[in-house]
């Protein structure tokens, strides 16, 4: 959190890693190929970084493959992977400052919030999962006649995660958390809009002392080094986070090799405001739990359904608190939203306001670019939406709040749950009995109630439907990384 102390413009920080890490090594792509990581407050090239390919993806599988059969890190103590673990988070919050610029800077998300949120969640969360590398244990089954029957929780082998560019850090650290728990070994492809601070991870867990090949990054893109890794007969499992249209190529691409799969996807959450709500709170989370992170977050509240005897009073109030949004450097303290990420999105989201205008929608504030350099958009809201609009069915992934009005409790569940999508759902009621019964309803694999975006890396996360399989996070997470094995000896 920006406190007093803190200066009002943060400095710009220097890239320090731009090639990938393969087996404890850090090499140019195969290839020699790079690509441009680009500012998108400014639309100027930060670095040119190694782009993968299945030729680097190879050796990575190959070298992740050896940290796990053989070497230290196969035979480690469960105790000192943790260690190790604690060490990495701790290094991550020594260079606290160093980081959090460096979000900020590939990603355009404004500083404060790089501070307030995916800095300290990404520690906590290594640290979370430190702490469960030597509490994961099997059974002893009291099975019929004269055995000894137990199980033992193996590590899975190695992983491919591949994850996004909306919380860059905080990605790299759910998906590393559970995985290093359980002895795993990993294979890492970060977003090709952000690759910048899971390099610098990396470089990381090389100083706090992780053996080679245990953690390995390559930097590239989706259809060549991700689905590369998808089909990699030496990757046994994937954890994917992304569009629900990716996760459909990638369940495809993993049959051939029968792959674990983790999926964590998108969202079109409904936010469902009641007339007794306390209107404050549920004005300041409607905000926050849609515009926050320019509206790029998988759980945004994008289904704002508002009781129609508060409808007026809260659409009147919501625009004011959204145009006095700061939009501008995210690099100013002050600033409270920044670029979207890449021009593709930018151009989707200002497609989505425009079919929201043609299809009866009404703006009643933003709906434009901002400026004129950067990607940003305007805080958008939009009144009078129905069901079937392309901005109420569709995720748009950007700072537009949409706002539905409804009448009473069973209309609004049924309605709340014409969805394809599951991932999150939020109530405010001051009636405990109706936040009970729509957590019950909700078919969501999180509900908030009289708060949005709650995180905490003991608690677990992800979808019904099609947004997502499995969970991350929690205990939960860990069972996406290890195998059971069931030992039966005679005692005869
Ligand atoms: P977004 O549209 O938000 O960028 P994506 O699902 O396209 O979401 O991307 C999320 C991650 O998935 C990125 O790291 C991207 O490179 C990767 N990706 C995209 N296409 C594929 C694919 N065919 N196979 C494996 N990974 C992919």
């Amino acid at each position: 959190m920006a406190t007093a102390l803190e200066p009002t413009t943060f400095a710009v920080p220097e890239v320090r890693q731009t090639q990938m890490l393969i087996g404890g090594k850090w090499q140019d792509a195969a290839s020699g190929k790079t690509f441009a990581t680009v500012n998108p407050a400014t639309e100027e090239i930060i670095a040119e970084v190694a782009e993968g390919d299945a030729a680097d993806i190879d050796l990575a599988a190959q070298a992740a493959r050896a940290a796990f059969e053989s070497g230290p890190w196969a035979t480690m103590d469960a105790r000192d992977r943790g260690k190790l673990m604690t060490k990495l988070a701790n290094l991550i919050e020594d260079n606290f400052d160093e980081l959090a610029a460096l979000e900020s800077l590939d990603n355009g998300k404004p500083i404060s919030d790089a501070r307030a949120a995916d800095l300290p969640l990404a520690i906590d969360c290594l640290h979370y999962y430190a702490g469960w590398a030597d509490k994961i244990h099997g059974d002893t089954i009291p099975i019929r006649g004269d055995y000894f029957c137990y199980t033992r929780r193996e590590p899975l082998g190695v992983c491919g995660q591949i994850i996004p560019w909306n919380f860059p850090m905080l990605m790299a650290a759910w998906k590393w958390g559970p995985a290093l728990a359980a002895g795993c070994t990993i294979v890492m492809k970060p977003a090709e809009q952000t690759p910048l601070t899971c390099l610098r991870m990396g470089e990381l867990a090389m100083e706090a002392g992780f053996p080679p090949g245990v953690i390995n990054v390559v930097p590239g893109y989706g259809p060549t080094a991700g689905a590369a890794m998808v089909k990699h007969p030496g990757v046994d499992k994937i954890a994917f986070t992304g569009e629900h249209r990716t996760a459909q190529i990638i369940m495809a691409d993993a049959a051939q090799t029968l792959k674990r799969l983790t999926f964590e996807l998108g969202g079109k959450s409904p936010n469902i405001v009641f007339a007794d709500a306390d209107l404050d709170a549920a004005i300041a989370g409607a905000e926050f739990g849609l515009f926050f992170n320019q509206g790029q977050c998988c759980c945004a509240g994008s289904r704002l359904f508002v009781e129609e005897s508060v409808h007026e009073e809260f659409v009147e109030r919501i625009v004011e608190r959204a145009s006095s949004r700061v939009l501008g450097n995210p690099f100013d303290a002050k600033t409270t939203q920044g670029p979207q990420v890449d021009q593709d999105q930018f151009e989707k989201i200002l497609g989505y306001i425009e079919k929201g205008k043609e299809q009866g929608a009404a703006c009643v504030t933003g709906g434009n670019r901002f400026g004129d350099k950067g990607y940003f958009v305007e805080p958008t809201i939009f009144t009078g939406v129905t069901d079937d609009m392309a901005i109420a069915t569709d995720e748009i992934f950007g700072p537009v709040m949409n706002i539905l009005s409804f009448k009473d409790f069973d209309e609004v569940v049924e309605r709340a749950n014409n969805t394809q999508f599951g991932l999150a759902a939020a109530v405010w009621t001051r009636d405990v009995q109706k936040a009970h019964r729509i957590a019950n309803s909700v078919r969501a694999g999180t509900v908030w109630v009289n708060c949005y975006d709650v995180f905490d890396a003991a608690a677990p996360f992800g979808g019904f439907k099609m947004s997502g399989m499995g969970r991350e996070l929690g205990e939960a997470a860990l069972a996406n990384y290890t195998e059971s094995k069931t030992v039966t000896m005679s005692l005869g």
